[in-house]
């Protein structure tokens, strides 16, 4: 509280506890929601500094102002390895965001969220317009379940997988299933004979050890996999990565004439390449059968 001309004013903040020992705060300038739905704890905050944040279980999911790093370097690396992806499927990303980034390629036909909890997509068709936008586009499919069992019933469906989950944590641990080497498989018999497929696979700095059971889980169906960074202020510890599956095409082997021209803001051709140049501790993190023990 802050003593002002002799009232106190009230200030709300946020936290999130990112570990047991470090959180991230932010000044609140109001709540717009906050319920408990049938999987988890949700919270649509409006921010001083990031603008509106959605939270669920307590862990920052997206906001307004940092949330064009994650949903353009979780689509855009891969649908512009893919020579012609068509057919798109996104697992979680209930925001929105994921599939508003797909729909800037002019060759997608259809693209199918399948996101667990029904009251994340409405809140963010209320709440957060400029994430949600797209999820109104002809081409979208929504349907409402958990994407591990849809993924489990779909054989050489899709051009590209991209995996927008929470992490595997939570009451409810909706997001566990995602995580493990037979989903996976799943996804590899999901997608097409040349299909791609990106897993938001959390930070280096605190998540180690989910970073090399995903690098193996994913090398293990997939020739081809490579992990990448991005630079994102509100999740925990600003470095996060996404590990990069695919049957033939390598995203390092792209042309950069091919890259098409975007409306991004993170993204260019040049970052599509950066993004995979790894410092020292996570290249050795990703090596197969990794030294490295523990996280920090
Ligand atoms: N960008 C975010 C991050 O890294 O924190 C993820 C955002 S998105 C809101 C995550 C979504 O995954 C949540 O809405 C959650 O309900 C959904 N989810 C969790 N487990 C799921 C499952 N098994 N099937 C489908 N959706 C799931």
């Amino acid at each position: 509280m802050q003593r002002q001309a002799g009232l106190f004013a009230m200030e709300l903040w946020v936290t999130e506890k990112q570990t047991p020992a470090v959180g991230i705060t932010c000044k609140v300038i109001r709540t717009l929601l906050d319920e408990q739905t049938d999987y988890q704890h949700m919270a649509i905050v409006e921010t001083e500094q990031f603008g509106r944040m959605l939270l669920l279980d307590g862990m920052v999911q997206t906001t307004e102002v940092d949330e064009f790093v994650y949903h353009e370097m979780i689509v855009h690396v891969a649908m512009n390895t893919h020579p012609n992806p068509k057919q798109v499927a996104v697992i979680g990303g209930g925001d929105g965001g994921t599939i508003r980034e797909v729909l800037k390629h002019p060759s997608v036909e259809r693209a199918v969220l399948m996101e667990i909890d029904r009251r994340v997509v409405e809140a963010s068709r209320e709440l957060l317009p400029s994430i949600s936008c797209g999820l109104d586009d002809p081409r979208v499919e929504i349907r409402i379940g958990d994407g591990l069992e849809h993924i489990r019933n779909s054989e050489n469906e899709y051009d590209v997988v991209l995996i927008d989950s929470t992490e595997p944590v939570g009451a409810a641990g909706a997001a566990t299933g995602l995580f493990s080497p037979d989903f996976y498989r799943y996804v590899g018999r999901a997608l097409r004979e040349d299909g791609i497929m990106v897993a938001q696979t959390e930070s280096p700095f605190y998540n180690q050890d989910l970073i090399r059971r995903t690098q193996a889980g994913i090398r293990a169906t997939f020739p081809i996999t490579r992990l990448y960074l991005a630079s994102i202020p509100t999740y925990p510890s600003g470095l996060w990565s996404f590990t990069l599956g695919s049957k033939v095409h390598d995203p390092l082997a792209v042309d950069p004439a091919s890259i098409k021209s975007l409306d991004t803001r993170y993204y260019t051709p040049q970052v599509h390449f950066a993004a995979f140049q790894l410092p020292r501790f996570v290249e050795e993190l990703v090596r197969p059968a990794a030294a490295v023990e523990g996280g920090m």
